[in-house]
């Protein structure tokens, strides 16, 4: 970590916390960053030449591997025919009409440059469509930036969401609710006593910013009920989760509708992305047909364009995803064991290419209170051991780990033997 030393020392005085995003500085982890020199495969590569299996993925936009060959043929090619436009392109077309294939819930779909532009962007549309003006969220899920959502839980169920971040000013923070994940009681007296205010609930399906953390079934299902009955829309957040935990994402798991979904990470095919899709009814009121505003110089870019339709392309192949839940599933199958050897309260949870760790011995954790109670100084521990070793878990005990389809049996039973090595330090 020497020259990542000298390098973080440099970045702190010319980048605010030497990063460009905060969980990327370790701070959680009370350890500091190291810089990366290049990718290939499972692995990435830091300036002082160690190299890490990578189990965070670019925050799981990496699906295939790093640097996969058959995405960066694709990008050389692209990339002689232009960089970016600001007119149509063919593959901006195909891209849509192949993930509204895979999404039976999107008939349209408007792509935008990261996952916060795709849910401020829906949330706009949600409210210029049902011309309301709240929004009910969840405690612990994370949809970005947008002030509408830097908001946590007001004291008591009649007042409205506090500013979670300085600079959201409490004007915008009285329009969000945000509740407590999985407890539909309170979803149901907050729009009781907000009777034809609510434009939209929006979820994380599958949370994978508090760990993962399953919505249980029929909290979904009784959400899609009751924002039918109240004219609310419905969207699932699966900027993680869409092409991730399954092709169609957590709806085709859940098999729950929403009227709107916001997808990122990997459609751009490791390129920056987002997108928003839905009920043809909605996206129609998007300018230029409708009333609700939403542009992007760069939105649609051929480059990303071609990557992430590449990318669709393979992973929509039969079999991708039975073989990358298998290959989690020995993952995960592993670690336990060693916990079971070493008589540590521990759990893991996954679906697809997504997965959680818990220092902790129950197996029903279902919102993120319960998450925050979980004992973080092990995970601290345990990120800086395997670190050391080589081993790139993401740097806090609140988000969820990524495995790509370069990653092998040969990964995963070295990240085992040294989750034992790191259980015997202990003793
Ligand atoms: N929504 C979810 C569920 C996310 O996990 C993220 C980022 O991790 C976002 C939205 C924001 O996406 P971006 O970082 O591309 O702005």
């Amino acid at each position: 970590m020497m020259k990542s030393s000298k390098e973080f020392r440099i970045a702190k005085k010319y980048i605010p916390g030497g990063v460009n995003s905060p969980v990327r500085s370790f701070k959680a982890v009370n350890s500091s960053p190291f810089f990366v020199k290049k990718s290939k495969g499972p692995h990435i590569f830091d300036i002082d030449d160690k190299r890490y299996i990578d189990y965070v993925n670019s925050w799981g936009s990496i699906i295939l591997g790093h640097c996969d060959s058959r995405i960066i043929n694709t990008l050389s090619k692209s990339i002689d025919l232009g960089l970016t436009y600001g007119a149509p392109c063919q593959n901006e077309v195909l891209l849509a009409k192949k993930i509204c294939k895979i999404f039976p819930s999107i008939e349209k779909i408007r792509m935008v440059s990261s996952g916060t532009e795709a849910t401020m962007s829906a949330i706009r549309l949600a409210r210029g469509y049902t011309k309301k003006d709240k929004i009910i969220k969840f405690d612990g899920c994370y949809h970005g930036h947008g002030d509408s959502f830097l908001i946590r839980a007001g004291s008591g169920l009649s007042t409205f969401g506090k500013p979670d971040s300085l600079g959201v000013t409490k004007s915008i923070a009285k329009d969000t609710f945000s509740l407590p994940y999985n407890d539909i009681n309170k979803v149901h007296q907050t729009i009781r006593k907000n009777k034809n205010k609510i434009a939209c609930i929006i979820i994380e399906p599958i949370a994978g910013n508090m760990n993962f953390v399953r919505s249980e079934k029929n909290f979904l299902k009784s959400l899609r009920e009751l924002c039918t009955k109240n004219k609310i829309l419905l969207i699932f957040d699966e900027v993680m989760t869409g092409f991730r935990v399954a092709l169609g994402g957590a709806q085709s798991i859940y098999r729950v509708k929403p009227d709107i979904t916001t997808l990122g990470k990997v459609i751009g095919g490791g390129l920056p992305v987002g997108a928003f899709g839905g009920r043809i009814d909605i996206m129609n009121n998007l300018a230029p047909m409708g009333g609700v505003y939403q542009a992007g110089t760069l939105s649609g870019n051929p480059l990303t364009m071609a990557a992430g339709l590449k990318t669709l392309d393979i992973i929509s192949k039969k079999g991708f995803f039975e073989r990358l839940h298998k290959q989690t599933e020995y993952f995960m199958n592993q670690l336990n064991k060693s916990a079971v050897n070493h008589l540590l309260d521990f759990h893991t949870d996954f679906e697809g290419g997504m997965f959680g760790l818990f220092f902790h011995n129950s197996k029903k954790i279902t919102n993120y209170k319960e998450i925050k109670k979980l004992n973080s100084k092990i995970f601290v521990d345990f990120f800086r051991f395997m670190l050391k070793k080589g081993i790139f878990f993401a740097p806090s005990p609140f988000e969820a780990g990524f495995i790509s389809s370069a990653h092998t049996k040969k990964h995963f039973d070295f990240t085992k033997e040294m989750f034992e090595k790191f259980l015997s330090s202990r003793r």
